[in-house]
Formats: structure tokens, sequence, C-alpha cells
């Protein structure tokens, strides 16, 4: 890329890498497989020494993320997971952390079964209501994580408030970004401290890897992560960080068709008579709409629907022919989920009872595909019902 010019962020992912191999001209950046690098003298390096320390494919990947999100680093890990994981490592026993209740199940049960036994404690909390936020700070809170819109009923948290309510409390703010992306999110303008992203979901975008990612808004934390992301090892392999990078490519695209898409089968479902509500911040009777119109770009390509009864949601899942059952999101292919007893399904049931997270409850990713074959999917299995 010409460095006089200063391209939009559209134009920056779709030249990811191009041109960066000076020795190539390379238009797709090269997969560098190396697990070591010679070095040039003793104590002298190429900037390359192994390959979990800095591998030439991951830093591209890496420095671009970063980009879109306008942070100072990033960093990829070998999922969604391993990133927070290493995230959480950064914290000691006696630590707090306010959670969002309304969020991905592997995280819950990471906190909840694995962290809580080295003394990491963490409070879940509704965080699209502030004030539920301010009323669970402890002395020994130390992080907000707040997924929004959450997952799987789209609650939307308000980014400015609580970026404000860290601040004062000196609280770092952790926002997972997965389900809006750079492209229709950006929590660094809200004060957020470190991005997290599943990029096995959107970022991705194909359903055919397993991707994960943190971006910092300064070099300090910066440092930190990396210190910890080499310590502990998960990192991206360089095959992987190349397809990553190939996908970003048609984030921007894929993204506004998975938003038009959403819409269209929100409003349609809205409709069914078997179908008893539908959360989907676009629609101006969620509780979160006017928010979600302030603080997003779009409404995302993710929604949640109730329908009458559990044998409609089982019948639902077992008639359809395009769609697939199956967990994940953000894919080009559409999926449905039941949350209770797939991604939600190690939250405690009274506390999935709480939440509304029950066997009438589906969640839908909706995919790529031409919106009126999506809706007459659904349409076919509910007829008849
Ligand atoms: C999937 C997901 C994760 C976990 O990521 P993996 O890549 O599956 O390890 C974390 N947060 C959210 C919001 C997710 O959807």
């Amino acid at each position: 890329m010409d460095h006089q010019l200063r391209c939009s962020t559209i134009s920056r992912a779709v030249q990811i890498g191009t041109g960066v191999d000076e020795r190539t001209g390379a238009v797709s950046y090269p997969i560098y497989p190396s697990a070591t690098y010679r070095h040039p003298g003793v104590g002298q390096s190429t900037g390359y020494d192994y390959i979990r320390s800095g591998n030439p494919t991951r830093e591209v990947l890496e420095q671009a993320l970063a980009d879109l999100e306008g942070g100072s680093r990033g960093l990829a890990f070998s999922s969604g997971m391993a990133a927070l994981t290493t995230l959480f490592l950064h914290f000691s026993t006696g630590d707090h952390l306010i959670v969002s209740e309304d969020l991905y199940g592997g995280t819950y049960r990471l906190l909840d079964q694995v962290f809580s036994s080295f003394g990491l404690a963490t409070s879940y909390v509704d965080t699209s209501s502030s004030a539920s936020v301010k009323a669970a700070l402890l002395p020994q809170t130390k992080a907000l994580l707040v997924e929004t819109p959450g997952n799987p009923l789209l609650g939307i948290a308000d980014l400015a408030a609580l970026g404000n309510l860290c601040r004062q409390n000196n609280l770092l703010f952790i926002v997972d970004n997965t389900f809006m992306t750079p492209v229709l999110q950006h929590p660094f303008d809200y004060g957020a401290d470190i991005i997290v992203h599943s990029a096995t979901k959107y970022l991705g975008g194909h359903n055919d890897l397993c991707a994960g990612v943190l971006i910092v808004r300064t070099p300090e934390l910066g440092e930190r992560l990396y210190f910890l992301q080499n310590s502990t090892g998960a990192v991206l392999p360089p095959q992987d960080c190349w397809l990553l990078m190939r996908s970003l490519k048609t984030l921007h695209l894929r993204i506004s068709r998975h938003c038009d898409n959403a819409t269209t089968v929100a409003d349609w479902l809205n409709r069914h008579p078997l179908v008893n509500r539908v959360f989907y911040p676009g629609l101006p009777d969620h509780p979160g709409h006017q928010l979600a119109s302030r603080q997003m770009k779009k409404f995302g390509g993710m929604l949640s629907f109730r329908v009458t009864s559990a044998t409609v949601a089982r019948r639902l899942l077992e008639q359809l022919q395009m769609i697939s059952f199956a967990e994940s999101l953000g894919g080009a292919e559409t999926l449905i989920t039941l949350p209770a007893v797939q991604t939600h399904a190690d939250i405690p049931v009274a506390d999935r009872q709480r939440l509304g997270i029950d066997d009438t409850l589906l969640r839908l990713s909706v995919g790529l595909e031409d919106p009126q074959d999506i809706i007459a999917d659904l349409e076919q299995a509910l007829a008849g019902q």
C-alpha cells in the first residue's frame, strides 16, 4: 500500500498484508511455518527467534486486528477461550471481576469452574443496568467484562456509562466484541482497555477456523498480555493466521449482508403466530433499541426468538432443511441453536430460568444466503404445527 495515503478501515482491511513482503511483493502475505530462525551472530536476531514468541504471518495479522479496532496491539490465540484464559491470568488470587450475566456459556464455565479454584471471584450482573454494576463493586474488584449485545438474549449494555464507571473506580474495562466486530461497534471509543474476540465467529466468518483475539488500548497492557501469551503458549498457528487474514478482507461485506438478512428475518418471525417474542436489537420494541441505535452502526446478524412451546421448538429443529441445527455463529451458513441445552448448558438451571433461557428459546445466526430462502425454510418447518 502507498504509505502516504491514509485509507479508511474498509480499504485497510482489504489490503491486509498486501506488499508487506518486500522481497517478493506478494499480494497475499505468505505463511511462514518455520519453528525457528537462524541468528546472524551471537546476541543478534532477525527479530524472529522461535515460533511461539513471534511469527511473521501472525505479526501481520495481529497488527491488522489492532488497526481495525483502533488499539495499540493485537494478540492472536488458538481459540476465544485461549484468549480469555490468558487474559484472566493477568489477575491474582483475591481479585474480583464483574461480568455480564447474559454471556457466552464457555466464559461462565471458565470463571465458575476453573479460575474460581485459583481464588479469582466473579459476580454475574445484568450489565444492561449500570446501577446493578455499580452495586456489585467491591474493594477488590479489578475489572468489568461486558458482552454487548448479550448472549443469547441480545441485551444492550451502555458502553459510555460503563466506561465512566470503570474510569472512576480504576477498573480494567474489557469488552467481548465477538457479536459486533470492529465493523459495527468500537469499544475503545467508550474507554475500553481490552477487546476480546472469538475469531471463530464473524472474523473467521466461514465456520472453518478456531481462533481468538485480544486487542489492547495501551502499549503497557500490550507488553503484559504478550508476556502472558508467550509464557502460556496458546498462539494461533501460522496457517490459521493466514486464513483469518483472508477472511478479514471481506469482513465489511459479510457483516453488512448479515445485518440486512437478520433484519428481514426478525421482521418475518415477529409476525409469525407460533413465535411469542423476537429478541433483536433492531426491532423498535427491543428494550435496548435506542441505545443500540447510538452505540452500534447496525444491529448485527444474531437474533433469538421464543416459540409457543418446547414441542414447537423441537419440531422446528427437526424439520429445518437448509438451516443447520448446530452450535457456533457468525459464519456464511445460517445456524440455529437451543441455548438451554447447547451453548448455555453449564449455567445452573435456576439462573437459566431467571434469565429466560428455556427450551422454547432458539438462537439464530443469520447467514449470507438469500434471506427469502432462510424465511422459506423457517416457514415450512413451522407449518403444520
Ligand atoms: C464463541 C465465543 C467465545 C469462545 O470462543 P472460542 O473461539 O469458541 O473458544 C467467547 N465469547 C463469545 C461471545 C463467543 O461467542
